[in-house]
Order: structure tokens, then sequence, then C-alpha cells
């Protein structure tokens, strides 16, 4: 995984609810873009993603409902990551901005990561 710098934050963001898309500005001048079934999908909480070896409940194949993939709102968490709050009232997951950069959903970012058919 690229090592994101330490002064790259995210500077804003805008949750379009039309398209169920989550875009957040960074301080680099990237524009993230995360649908929100795949920001879901891509929990890292012990619960969705599983720790220890142990496997979570969330996979490719999980079929979310419409509350589960609906993002409420974003909560901070200290300097170094993001909470999302779902309709479910999930919140559990802590994305790193790392993360979220790794998850990025734009053309350039999937092209990089070999995922552009
Ligand atoms: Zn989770
Ligand atoms: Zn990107």
């Amino acid at each position: 995984m690229m090592r994101l710098p330490n002064d790259v934050v995210p500077v804003s963001y805008l949750m379009d609810e039309e398209t169920r898309t989550l875009m957040i500005s960074w301080s680099d001048g990237h524009e993230s873009v995360h649908p929100y079934e795949a920001l879901r999908r891509a929990c890292p909480c012990a619960w969705c993603a599983g720790e220890g070896g142990q496997k979570g409940s969330v996979d490719h194949d999980t079929v979310f409902t419409g509350q589960q993939t609906t993002l409420y709102e974003l909560t901070p968490i200290g300097r170094y990551g993001l909470t999302p709050v779902w309709g479910d009232g999930h919140r559990t997951g802590i994305y790193t901005y790392e993360r979220l950069r790794a998850v990025c959903q734009c053309d350039e970012c999937r092209l990089l990561r070999g995922e552009r058919r």
C-alpha cells in the first residue's frame, strides 16, 4: 500500500444523496470517490472485517439493506480518521485517512491499483 504523507488530510466532503456517493476533497488536491455500498463493504470494524484470524460478517457477497448503505454523517476520529454513521446505526468502523485513500473508487486510483476493467 502506498504510504500517505502525514500532511495529507481531508479538507471537505460531500454526501451526494442522489448517487449515494461520498466525495472527499484532500489537501493534496485529490478528490476521492466512495459509493456508499463500497464504503460500507470496506468497513474495517471487528464485527464486519473480523479480527485475530476470525472471519468477519461482511464479504464480497454480503447483500446490504438500503439502511445499511445509507450514510448519515461522518464523525472525525482524532487527526487520522473518520467514522461513518450508517442508517442502521452502525458506527464502529474507523476508516483511517490512509484506508480511505486506499479504497478510493475514482478512475485514477482504480487504474493505479489495476482494478479498472
Ligand atoms: Zn463495521
Ligand atoms: Zn482516487
